[in-house]
């Protein structure tokens, strides 16, 4: 590494190896690894959720206890596991020992600000039991926005965080930790900051919000979600707030764990293939149809899509999109879980077109690798999307994506037009309705049957195509110094 190696504590609500719900999980783990590889110190935290595999337990812990605010102890359990080059803190108290990580399945559990909260100042703790003098605390979202407030105002003066600054990263402005303000006495937080360039929105208090007023550094995660962050009609309520950051905010586009999302050597697939061969992709494609109970057809369109069911996702709007591009010669799968009423519409469509439509309702790793081989088209028409890592796994599975342009979607998908054919990587369309949608569609229905040449030069470019932590890391190494 060029600069000096710095101590850097990364905190994040999910880590995948130890607990995944979305695409912060796979920063989570690719970005303090990264880190580390690059000559940096990383300490990562994580709650120890039950999920979490209970046989990390069998270690020694680090106990200890400190006070949230002026009056509340609270006791903790850390538990050591050392991964490739990083030393992951399992942050262990009876908040976490629920079945669900943020929810109960129907409901947010109503004490998570509490709970956040918690394992926020109690990383900070760990950091000083462990003698772990930070350069860089490094939070993520709303879960961990306190993080910033807690150094700036409980550690002022605190000799120990003298020289640590703090970064808070937003993989999704949308959550922002927002509940009632009884909660700011139990967190620590005192009432004269309860104000509206502070923490206080419409009278409730709003985590996320605290965070970017406090935070040394704020990004989030491409340069075009940044972009709409600052604008009235994207920036979730916050624009202004984000505006107000000037230089002090900027985009990093996340990168693509490239050690498990690779065709080429991805143990979820029943034959591996890559950019020189990919008569393997044809094996993928049959096995899937044949694994879901669709017609096993070499030459017909596979769509896929894998995603959390929620409105960020525009489902609302590709289902009809859907059930009017079904009648055409196509096949499209789903995978996905959440919002009920969606999986409702999805089970409908799979009864009209049983030959045509699968709806797997659930989360699967493995599921999910099959299908990114299996497809010839990724379909993400997300209303935002900050950055969005299936598009970018799609490219490397030689499956192109089919995007609306917004935020890390248009950032990193070269949309296919009149004569970019050599470099363009996917399909894209502007506006969130089924009409425009289903002209996408269309144009990737046509491209794959009347442009075969254009099809496989897209899937070339797409499988040459390197999103790496390298990089990315390389930007976050330059926040940091600055
Ligand atoms: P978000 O974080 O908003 O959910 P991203 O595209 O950034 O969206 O990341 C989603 C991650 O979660 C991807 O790795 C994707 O494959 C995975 N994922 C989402 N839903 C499922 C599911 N039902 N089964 C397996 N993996 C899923």
């Amino acid at each position: 590494m060029d600069s000096k190696a710095l101590n850097i504590l990364f905190l994040s609500s999910e880590i995948e190896g130890f607990i995944k719900t979305g695409g912060l999980a796979d920063v989570g783990r690719a970005l303090p690894e990264e880190l580390a590889k690059l000559g940096n110190n990383v300490v990562a935290c994580l709650p120890f959720y039950s999920k979490v595999d209970q046989s990390y337990k069998q270690s020694t812990p680090i106990v200890f206890d400190f006070l949230l605010n002026h009056c509340d102890r609270y006791f903790v359990k850390a538990y050591l596991v050392e991964k490739n080059g990083v030393s992951f803190y399992l942050i262990q108290h009876e908040f976490f020992d629920r079945e669900g990580i943020y929810d109960d399945g129907y409901k947010a559990f109503e004490d998570n600000i509490l709970r956040f909260a918690f394992f926020s100042k109690a990383s900070l703790e760990l950091s000083k039991q462990i003698n772990f003098q930070s350069d860089i605390v490094h939070a993520n979202d709303w879960q961990t926005a306190l993080v910033p407030f807690y150094l700036k105002e409980h550690y002022q003066f605190d000799a120990f965080f003298a020289h640590c600054k703090s970064i808070l990263t937003i993989h999704n402005g949308a959550y922002q930790g927002k509940s009632h303000a009884r909660w700011l006495h139990p967190t620590g937080i005192n009432p004269q900051y309860f104000v509206a360039n502070i923490f206080e929105d419409y009278d409730d208090l709003n985590m996320l919000k605290g965070g970017i007023y406090y935070a040394d550094k704020v990004n989030s995660v491409s340069n075009g979600y940044a972009q709409e962050l600052r604008e009235e009609q994207t920036g979730h309520g916050l624009a202004h707030y984000f505006a107000k950051k000037g230089d002090d905010f900027s985009g990093i586009t996340n990168g693509c764990d490239y050690g498990t999302w690779d065709p080429s050597i991805d143990k979820s697939l029943i034959a591996n293939y890559d950019l020189g061969n990919i008569t393997g992709k044809h094996k993928c494609k049959a096995h899937l149809q044949s694994n879901l109970g669709l017609p096993v057809i070499k030459k017909v369109p596979l769509f896929v899509n894998i995603s959390r069911l929620t409105d960020q996702k525009g489902h609302h709007f590709l289902i009809p999109a859907l059930r009017e591009f079904l009648n055409n010669p196509v096949q499209v799968a789903i995978l996905g879980s959440g919002d009920p009423k969606l999986c409702e519409q999805l089970d409908q469509l799979h009864i009209e077109f049983p030959e045509k439509f699968s709806f797997t309702n659930g989360y699967s790793e493995a599921l999910s690798h099959q299908m990114e081989a299996a497809g010839d088209f990724f379909i993400m028409p997300s209303v935002f999307e900050p950055c969005g890592l299936n598009q970018i796994y799609s490219m490397r599975y030689g499956t192109l994506p089919i995007v609306r342009s917004t935020g890390g979607l248009k950032d990193t998908v070269i949309a296919l037009d009149q004569d970019n054919d050599k470099i363009a990587t996917g399909l894209a369309f502007n506006r969130c309705n089924s009409d425009d949608c289903l002209d996408a569609l269309n144009r990737a229905n046509q491209l794959y049957y009347d442009f075969p040449v254009v099809f496989k030069r897209l899937q070339r470019n797409g499988l040459k195509k390197r999103f790496t932590w390298e990089a990315a890391c390389k930007e976050y190494n330059a926040l940091y110094t600055q």
